[in-house]
């Protein structure tokens, strides 16, 4: 049994994770930075965050063995990966300080309770349905479409059912991400086909709403509840996958900015969360901003901060779970972030190709960061550019150009 204490744990601590994809990796890279020890749990041997950590346990997330022993080598333990089994983490928490908490992670698990949480936060998301049951279904589907009076907006009743939701996006209620576990149906035919083709699991139907542009907002909330925040981020997804992030001044409108921060922290403080949190937002059309989810970890969208910010997300989750001081991140540089898909390297054709790398670092400020993985494959995040300048001008310019070399569409 581990000692909980209020003192932070110190560099020549030993930080572990559950997870060892990419967000894994870079948290170790962060952690060994400051003189930590780390270790990962991740089955697979060549995972990403496992083939640079100190310690590397191969088993999965249930294996009560393998997490007896991160309990046994990690001083603090936290997730890189937000479908880590929250029994897991609650089995954890008994044997060593675990941040985020798993009744934190639980929730961001869950759209359904996510949701639920948004509205008790007061913050406003999208009118939503759940559906678990074929009448809860049946319910969706039987109202007029076009009932006069109807709310259309995302002002409408929270939590009320009604073919008002179509056209919308049905959504599992577990174990999406990239888009993935989600369907676009405009009648309740569609609803019901869409329903079944994801084996009737529980999920959420969601109005799809008059996206004008898509926003992120990176917390970081320490055991004492200080908050410290990054800023907020511009992202731009194609195809249900984040493709472009951008953050500089004026790239936002000041009042939309206060108020997704202000939205981010009511929603850490809500979950009396410790760690770094990532809360995801849309602006409507008509100006509105509406949370969309929330990320219990760093985020994509955050990655800028590694090249453009003096703190970047991965050592505030590090400064988060040893119990160090938080200081307010402070961007030092306008930054565009280039993710790099498993596509790129098919970009002519069927034949695998090596991305231009040498032209591309040829620009200035370009960060090349990639994760290790073996196989390129479509959709699969490979790595991402970070681009850095003196002006947002600047950074965008050179970002086009950079895009333009590794046939990623313009934007
Ligand atoms: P990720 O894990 O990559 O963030 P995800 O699988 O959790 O993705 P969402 O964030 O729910 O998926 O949705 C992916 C994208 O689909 C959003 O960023 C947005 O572009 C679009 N989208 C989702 N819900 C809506 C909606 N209600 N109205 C309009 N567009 C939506
Ligand atoms: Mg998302």
């Amino acid at each position: 049994m581990k000692n909980f204490t209020d003192q932070p744990l110190l560099p020549g601590s030993t930080l572990g994770v559950l997870g060892g994809g990419q967000l894994g990796r870079m948290f170790v890279h962060q952690a060994q930075a400051m003189g930590y020890f780390t270790a990962v749990l991740d089955a697979d041997p060549t995972s990403p965050a496992g083939l640079v950590s100190h310690h590397h346990i191969q088993t999965g997330y249930e294996d009560p063995q393998g997490l007896a022993e991160l309990a046994r080598l990690s001083d603090a333990v936290t997730t890189e990966f937000e479908n880590v089994p929250a029994a897991a983490l609650a089995a954890l928490a008994a044997q060593c300080p675990v941040s985020p908490a798993a009744s934190a992670v639980s929730v961001a698990q869950d759209r359904a309770r996510e949701k639920a949480h948004f509205v008790a936060c007061g913050v406003p998301c999208a009118p939503y349905a759940v559906i678990e049951t074929a009448e809860q279904l049946a319910a969706v589907s039987a109202e007029p479409s076009a009932a006069p009076g109807r709310p259309k907006q995302a002002s409408a009743p929270l939590g009320s059912v009604g073919a008002y939701l179509l056209p919308g996006i049905l959504k599992t209620a577990r174990m999406g991400y990239d888009g993935k576990g989600q369907v676009r149906v405009k009648t309740p035919a569609e609803l019901a086909a869409a329903w079944e083709s994801v084996g009737n699991v529980p999920c959420v139907l969601e109005k799809m709403l008059p996206l004008a542009l898509e926003c992120s907002v990176i917390v970081a909330r320490g055991a004492d509840g200080a908050t410290v925040h990054l800023p907020v981020q511009r992202n731009l997804h194609r195809d249900g996958i984040l493709a472009v992030t951008e953050v500089f001044e004026q790239n936002l409108p000041l009042a939309l900015i206060q108020q997704a921060v202000a939205a981010a922290i009511s929603i850490a403080n809500g979950l009396q969360y410790v760690g770094v949190l990532c809360v995801e937002f849309f602006v409507l059309q008509d100006g509105s901003l509406v949370v969309n989810e929330i990320a219990p970890r760093p985020h994509n969208s955050g990655h800028y901060s590694q090249n453009a910010c003096d703190v970047s997300q991965f050592e505030l989750q590090v400064r988060t779970m040893a119990g160090l001081p938080l200081t307010q991140p402070r961007q030092h540089s306008p930054a565009v972030m280039l993710n790099l898909l498993g596509d790129l390297w098919f970009a002519q054709g069927d034949a695998e190709r090596t991305p231009p790398w040498t032209k591309v670092l040829a620009l200035p400020g370009t960060h090349l960061h990639l994760y290790g993985k073996r196989e390129a494959k479509r959709g699969r995040k490979m790595g991402h550019l970070n681009i850095t300048a003196a002006t947002a001008e600047a950074a965008r310019a050179t970002a086009l150009q950079a895009a333009a070399l590794l046939g990623i569409a313009p934007f």
